[in-house]
């Protein structure tokens, strides 16, 4: 493929996530625009949890790209190597943007995101299929272990205890407190205060002298101790931690804007440092600590209209500037909290459920893929 005319450039976006498809859209109008994405399908993973436990939710969160894009296409296929000018995928086929934007986002253990690491699992019906036998497994265990007490583990103990009060759940974590260094004292005590009063477990401050010898979402009772002496027994566990952005693929020029840590560094305008015409956002980049959907949704209006800018030649780039710390955690439908920027008090649960607990913002990602609801 070749780079597009002056007045229709291509536009190649690296990546189907919440980042990419709030790019590829606004720009169909303007550019050919070639949005690359190695799954069937956009899976909204920030709901990912709760079909884990109630799996009549999958159908609602792998969602079609058919209604994405009117001119422009969505190739399945992954990148493999990218300099700014560049692409190279893994069937062997190049790319050769005008404009080009990374949108490869991060991995997450399963459950929370699908393994990217395992290419079968690409295919829609594979991961449901995986997803569906996790949830068997775990509607088999009486007694969980979350590895991690960050947002993800705290949301899964919620859709845990929701479906099933009965079963034991107990997170552990190296950290004295449950969520994170990043976010209030008193958020994380009304979190322990919520998931204690659901009978969850919570062991801090201490790691595990040795891991579970079982696979993470395998069946199989095993007895796990922590460095200050606790010991639990479990018929399954998680691992809720890790996030690793997929960063890999980067050569030459771009490979000098990735940092140790696998973020790629980019300038107030969202261009990856050192480029005119490579941008890069949501969890790839390291805009924003604020990893999340919403910081990719607050990110892709600036991405796409600095691009559009520099097509068109009119107007001015505008800067992205991240936000204080915000995050709502629910603890199933009904529960968890939050903090938002600004607000003195805590994002109280029925918000926190209206926000996100009862219907996992479905609506809004479906609405953007172009799909009626
Ligand atoms: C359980 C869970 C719950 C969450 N809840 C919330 C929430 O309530 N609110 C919130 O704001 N955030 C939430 N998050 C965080 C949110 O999911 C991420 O921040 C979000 O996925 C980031 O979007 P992204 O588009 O940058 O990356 P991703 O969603 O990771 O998308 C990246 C895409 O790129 C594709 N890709 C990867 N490598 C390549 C490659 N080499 N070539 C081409 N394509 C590639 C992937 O297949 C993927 O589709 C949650 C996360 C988890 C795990």
């Amino acid at each position: 493929m070749t780079h597009g005319s002056p007045a229709r450039p291509t536009v190649v976006v690296l990546g189907g996530g919440y980042a990419g498809i709030q790019v590829a859209r606004p720009l169909d109008d303007l550019a050919d625009v070639v949005l690359v994405e190695p799954k069937d399908d956009f899976v909204h993973n920030v709901a990912a949890l709760r079909a884990l436990v109630d799996p009549g939710w999958l159908e609602r969160i792998y969602l079609p790209y058919t209604g994405l894009l009117g001119r422009g296409r969505v190739i399945r296929d992954r990148a493999v190597k990218a300099d700014a000018d560049r692409v190279v995928l893994a069937s062997g086929a190049e790319l050769f943007p005008d404009y080009l934007v990374l949108a490869t986002g991060s991995g997450y253990p399963f459950p929370a995101k699908p393994d990217l690491a395992d290419p079968d699992l690409t295919s829609t019906e594979a991961a449901h299929a995986k997803v569906r036998n996790t949830h068997a497994a775990l509607a088999g265990a009486d007694r969980v272990l979350l590895l991690g007490a960050g947002p993800v583990g705290i949301e899964l103990a919620g859709e845990i205890k929701a479906v099933w009060p009965g079963k034991q759940v107990t997170l552990v974590d190296v950290a004295g407190d449950v969520l994170g260094e990043r976010y209030r004292p008193d958020l994380k005590a009304e979190l322990r205060r919520q998931l204690t009063g659901l009978g969850a477990g919570l062991l801090l401050g201490s790691p595990l002298r040795a891991g579970p010898p079982t696979a993470p979402g395998e069946p199989g009772t095993f007895t796990v101790t922590t460095q200050a002496g606790d010991e639990v027994t479990a018929d399954i566990w998680f691992r809720c931690y890790g996030v690793v952005p997929a960063s890999d693929y980067l050569a030459g020029g771009l490979a000098a804007a990735r940092r140790p840590d696998g973020f790629v560094e980019v300038t107030p305008e969202l261009r990856v440092a050192g480029q005119d015409q490579v941008f890069a956002l949501g969890d790839v980049s390291a805009a924003d600590q604020n990893k999340g959907a919403g910081a990719a949704g607050r990110q892709a209006p600036v991405v796409a209209g600095n691009i559009r800018a520099l097509i068109t030649g009119e107007g001015e780039l505008a800067q992205y500037e991240p936000p204080a710390a915000s995050i709502i955690v629910p603890i199933g439908p009904d529960g968890g909290a939050g903090q938002r920027a600004g607000l003195e008090d805590l994002v109280p649960a029925e918000t926190v459920a209206e926000l996100k607990g009862r219907d996992m913002m479905v609506h809004r990602f479906a609405e953007l893929l172009g799909l009626s609801t």
